[in-house]
């Protein structure tokens, strides 16, 4: 097979056709990224082959020394990114350059809104990468060899970026890949030693590997001369930043490592840097990002926390490094101690690694502490993003529960705004003396929540309840049961004893007991009337306005829970919910006195409806419930 023979054109993905117009356009303004992203990625690749060559060093092929070169050429109007890190097959430039291989992709693309300058800001989160090429190339060309492989196994990549690439088959000494733009019309600023030392010193500063370029000459116009004297010299600083002292790394400097490491294209919401010693010495240099990914709620999303052993990367796998309520974080972990031949399998169950987790774990923690108490604007805008994943935090790090639980933010009934702002300190702050319990209300939707029925009573003797309408929620409430000595306890479950918060009638116990006690007869007749619906009717002390609502046992599953998992197709433990009646509801005085046994079966089943219909919940037949009401309706046009 000739080299021609083996060349094919292949269409983009539709969506990276999409990707690349909108970038282009939204991304002009800041175009020299272009440069970072590729330096980037080479460095990533380097990075790569370090790791291989732990084991198997023939993979270096005899050159050890990893580099990424720029060159201009003015004549012919291009730039090149040289790398010879660790390359890749056919099928790898085809997966990796073809494809936006990304988890979250078909989200990122149903965000957008055509408004350009929101739209930059999404790209900006997605990270566009290699294809940033073409915001100043209108052709971009990429040889790639992966090392150990025949050097007849070289790949040429080539596109205008406008719909579909070829691939070829090429001849490729050297190991690594080489990134050749050809400038579009406008772009001639590139080609310009000084220009482009700038832009690397700027973004790629902070890249370990040398970055090197070649000496502006001074010299004639000799052919050969100028073929000789090429000489090379390194333009970053080549150090691993996080090694370098604090003091020495400029704001900027930790931004644009960010940006590499994250692959965000925008200023980190915090950071954290900082060195443990001791036996097990380590260093942190570890950030908490803006904006969520788009990759947040996705289970195999791996990328974010970079591991180092003396500065030699070994992995990126945010899981080993970074419990999952904590896989925002970004950054990386250079361990002194461990041993630098440690192999992935090795690290799964590695004491010293699990210490580190947990060192970094207290250290993010404390960071996020820090800000919520120092500075809370700050802190609201984290929670938007990210609230609802350190929610998960009590429920899988146990250790770790009471300081979560610190840094938990709700909506509440003392605000009267779905902005979770509360803190549990808020409320046991705001709590009256004798309030011996954090009150609490989950529901799917803040609405729902803030209008439950089951918030009257709390009202009326102005008791703060917590309004939890996150999803999470329901699951935190179950791991979070305490928090400072005080029970969490939702205000739709069990029997509430609300006779010690002031004095009041309709919470008063005796008074209670005795109207319990003279209804019996009302609420036996409701129970049989509802049937196989509710484990039990009784007389509502949570109830001023409403007729009537729904609880569910103290131990039981709640009713939102239920509800839940039912939608979630999951398999429900029978339980049946019990129905409270409000003695002091018209409808329910009304019952009292009913003798036409329909018209009372009729109000019972409407009663248990409505508490159905109030907490957000689905009526089992719901055309049943309008033939009541409206031969209701029709009985008062009589
Ligand atoms: P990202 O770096 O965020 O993964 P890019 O679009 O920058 O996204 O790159 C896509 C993928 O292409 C990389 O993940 C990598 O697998 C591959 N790649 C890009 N450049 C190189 C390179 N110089 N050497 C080896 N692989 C590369
Ligand atoms: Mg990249």
């Amino acid at each position: 097979m000739t080299t021609a023979e083996q060349k094919v054109t292949l269409g983009f993905e539709a969506e990276v056709k999409q990707l690349l117009n909108l970038m282009i356009h939204s991304l002009y303004s800041n175009k020299e990224i272009f440069l970072r992203e590729l330096v980037s990625n080479a460095s990533d690749a380097i990075d790569k082959l370090r790791f291989l060559a732990l084991t198997h060093e023939a993979l270096y092929e005899g050159d050890a020394e990893l580099k990424v070169r720029i060159e201009f050429d003015k004549a012919n109007r291009t730039i090149s990114i040289t790398d010879n890190g660790v390359g890749m097959n056919r099928e790898e430039v085809q997966q990796n350059i073809g494809t936006i291989a990304r988890s979250g992709t078909r989200k990122f693309f149903e965000s957008l809104t055509g408004d350009e300058a929101k739209d930059s800001q999404l790209i900006g989160q997605f990270g566009v990468g290699f294809y940033s090429s073409f915001i100043v190339a209108d052709k971009v060309v990429l040889e790639t060899r992966k090392a150990g492989h025949n050097q007849s196994d070289g790949v040429r990549w080539e596109s205008t970026g406008e719909g579909d690439y070829t691939l070829e088959t090429i001849d490729r000494p050297e190991r690594g890949t080489r990134v050749t733009l050809h400038l579009r019309a406008d772009e001639d600023e590139f080609l310009d030693g000084w220009k482009l030392r700038s832009i690397i010193r700027k973004f790629s500063d902070h890249i370990s590997v040398p970055i090197l370029m070649t000496k502006d000459k001074v010299t004639g116009d000799d052919e050969e001369e100028k073929a000789t004297e090429v000489e090379w010299e390194t333009i970053n600083s080549a150090s691993a930043l996080w090694a370098k002292s604090k003091e020495d790394i400029s704001d900027e400097a930790y931004n644009e490592f960010y940006k590499h490491v994250s692959h965000d294209f925008q200023e980190p919401w915090a950071r954290l840097h900082s060195r443990v010693e001791g036996t097990n010495e380590y260093t942190l240099l570890l950030y908490v990002p803006a904006h969520a990914p788009f990759d947040l709620w996705d289970r195999d999303a791996k990328r974010g926390v970079r591991l180092y052993v003396r500065k030699v990367f070994i992995m990126e796998d945010t899981e080993k490094l970074m419990p999952r309520y904590l896989r925002f974080v970004r950054g990386v972990i250079d361990s002194d101690s461990l041993p630098l031949n440690v192999s992935r399998e090795i690290l799964q169950e590695n004491k010293q690694l699990e210490k580190i987790r947990s060192g970094a774990v207290k250290k993010v923690l404390g960071l996020l502490e820090d800000i919520a108490a120092n500075e809370p604007e700050k802190y609201a805008t984290f929670w938007k993003e990210f609230g609802s994943v350190l929610k998960e935090g009590p429920i899988e790090d146990f250790k770790n529960r009471e300081r979560i639980a610190k840094l938990l933010r709700f909506a509440s009934t003392h605000t009267g705004s779905d902005a979770q702002t509360v803190s549990l300190a808020d409320y046991l702050a705001r709590m009256p003396e004798d309030q011996d319990k954090i009150y609490y209300i989950t529901a799917e939707s803040y609405g729902a929540a803030a209008n439950s029925p089951h918030l009257e009573v709390f009202r009326k003797k102005g008791v703060e309840v917590l309004l939890l309408h996150d999803r999470v929620d329901e699951w935190l409430v179950g791991y979070l049961t305490e928090y400072e000595g005080k029970h969490l306890q939702s205000v739709a479950k069990g029997n509430l004893d609300l006779s010690k918060l002031g004095e009041d009638e309709a919470t008063d116990k005796e008074q209670q007991e005795k109207l319990t006690e003279e209804l019996k007869p009302l609420t036996e007749r409701v129970k049989t009337a509802l049937g196989d619906s509710v484990s039990d009717v009784r007389i509502s002390h949570r109830l001023t306005e409403s007729a009537s609502c729904l609880i569910s046992e103290d131990y039981g599953l709640s009713r939102t829970m239920e509800r839940i998992m039912k939608a979630a197709g999951q398999q429900v433990p029978a339980s049946k919910p019990v129905l409270e009646i409000n003695p002091g509801h018209a409808i329910v005085n009304h019952l009292k006195h009913e003798a036409d046994e329909q018209r009372f079966n009729d109000l019972a089943r409407i009663l248990f409806d409505q508490a159905v219909l109030s907490e957000g919940g689905q009526l089992d037949d719901p055309s049943q419930f309008v033939h009541r009401i409206n031969s209701l309706l029709q009985g008062l046009m009589q």
